[in-house]
């Protein structure tokens, strides 16, 4: 894939880039190693201001940051903006916490004497130079989740971005840059995923984190094995959206439009299939339907478009391809199921809504990364709860009830990272992410986060 801005709203190759070569990635690993040595002395007041003021320039740069996102891969501009004003939440809230979230820890003192100590502590000291491998969905969000917390830890980072958004990638290298972090501690490496594999070996790469499909996720954490390095795997996600009967139906019916269209219906963590109880299923269709087909679908510059062009060519045929498998095996098209007429360049698909779903249908196996909603209907609690977990993935999970006996039983039952009741799934800082299953393992944000690349130390005095 090449280095490359192609505007998804019209197929135009805007600005194309040079990959970096053996020689300048050598230099800089060595440049990351040299920032790691020195970088990871830093006391959490110096990091603490260093971020605070990353955040305070992102703030700055909300408008024409978000311009380059949208560009690069057609999200609509107003959650361009909302992505980069959530990038610098997140920078705050690591400034503010890692120091009590990384603090020592005090085993008693009946262990401390067991084990034959005079005193011991458990100490959370950095790994190192981390490689994290992103995806272009949500260019800035996905690479400063992983930055936030690894340089307050006192690592330091490099990023392999995605082809398709080097605009983006380059910006984040300078926003740490401006902000103060000294040359090396994060860096942004322009080149393809061929090259991952030869930095992930290298000896000054301590560890890795990967957000991205699971044959990407799959191949680092095989090279990473290989190394015994530690990684970090957030994939793809399918996730469901229950409705039962105690829900408030209009609620979750226009929720549900906006968890499956949110990011032109490009987020691991969109509902992707919408599990409702018999008795509200045509009231709950009826309603999602008629929502999925008043949404504006358009130039996603424009403040009033709902959903934008999908991110490439490629994409888009990906979804025509599982739309019209599931088609031809009998699922049928409430609405949508085709290209719209309108705008007639650029990567555009038309919010669909498919029911009649079977298990012999690509789409009940695979990830839909565009707006297309697949309904199911079940008759109790646990067809309900069979149905979600009948998936590869174990992202997250979303159930509309108002029964708080139905509410545990969810929550014991569902396969998954996150049971979101009578909401979308969202992030937050202080809140664990990530999935089970292929949706793959360990947990971005909060103080899990922050631990999973660090030295977790036990300082034992005799
Ligand atoms: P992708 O094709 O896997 O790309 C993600 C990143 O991995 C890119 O930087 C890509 O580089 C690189 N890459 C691809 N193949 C690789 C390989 N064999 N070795 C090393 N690096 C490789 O995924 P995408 O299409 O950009 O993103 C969509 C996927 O990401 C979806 O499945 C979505 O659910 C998932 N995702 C998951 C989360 C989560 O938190 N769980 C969040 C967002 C997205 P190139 O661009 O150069 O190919």
């Amino acid at each position: 894939m090449p280095i490359a801005t192609v505007n998804p709203a019209t197929g135009e190759t805007l600005k194309t880039f040079d990959a970096l070569g053996a020689e300048e990635i050598d230099r800089r690993l060595a440049l990351a190693a040299t920032a790691f040595s020195r970088y990871r002395t830093t006391d959490f007041a110096r990091r603490t201001d260093l971020l605070n003021r990353a955040a305070q320039l992102l703030d700055e740069d909300r408008e024409g940051i978000a311009r380059i996102m949208t560009t690069e891969m057609g999200k609509p501009i107003a959650a361009a903006r909302a992505e980069a004003a959530k990038c610098a939440k997140a920078m705050r809230w690591y400034a503010a916490h890692a120091e009590s979230l990384l603090a020592d820890e005090h085993p008693s003192a009946a262990d401390v004497k067991d084990s034959g100590a005079s005193r011991a502590i458990v100490r959370y000291r950095p790994l190192g130079v981390v490689l994290a491998v992103m995806p272009w969905n949500f260019p800035l969000w996905q690479v400063v989740r992983f930055a936030a917390p690894a340089l307050m830890a006192g690592n330091v980072g490099l990023l392999k971005h995605a082809s398709n958004v080097p605009q983006t990638a380059l910006y984040l290298e300078e926003l740490f840059r401006r902000a103060g972090f000294e040359e090396g501690c994060f860096q942004t490496l322009l080149v393809g995923s061929g090259a991952v594999e030869k930095i992930l070996r290298d000896r000054r790469v301590a560890a890795a984190t990967l957000t991205g499909s699971e044959p990407a996720g799959r191949s680092v954490a095989a090279i990473a094995g290989d190394e015994v390095k530690k990684t970090v795997l957030e994939l793809g996600g399918s996730d469901p959206f229950v409705v039962m009967p105690s829900a408030d139906i209009a609620r979750a019916a226009s929720t549900a439009v906006t968890a499956r269209v949110q990011n032109n219906g490009q987020s691991c963590i969109a509902a992707k299939r919408f599990i409702v109880h018999a008795d509200v299923y045509d009231d709950f269709c009826e309603r999602f339907t008629a929502r999925m087909e008043q949404l504006t679908v358009g130039d996603p510059m424009q403040e009033s478009t709902d959903v934008g062009p999908l991110a490439s060519e490629q994409g888009r045929a990906d979804v025509e391809v599982l739309v019209e498998d599931a088609l031809r095996r009998g699922a049928t098209a409430r609405c949508g199921g085709r290209r719209p007429e309108k705008p007639a360049q650029g990567w555009y698909y038309e919010p669909t809504v498919l029911e009649g779903i079977t298990p012999d249908m690509r789409i009940h196996h695979e990830e839909a990364f565009g707006p297309v909603a697949t309904v199911y209907r079940v008759a109790d609690l646990d067809e309900a709860v069979a149905v979600a977990n009948d998936t590869p993935f174990g992202l997250s999970s979303n159930v509309w009830t108002r029964d708080d006996e139905e509410t545990e039983r969810f929550t014991r039952g569902i396969e998954a990272g996150g049971v979101f009741f009578n909401g979308m799934t969202a992030s937050h800082p202080a809140m664990p992410f990530g999935g089970v299953k292929r949706s793959g393992y360990g947990r971005e944000l909060s103080g899990h986060g922050i631990r999973e690349f660090c030295n977790v130390t036990t300082v034992w005095h005799g």
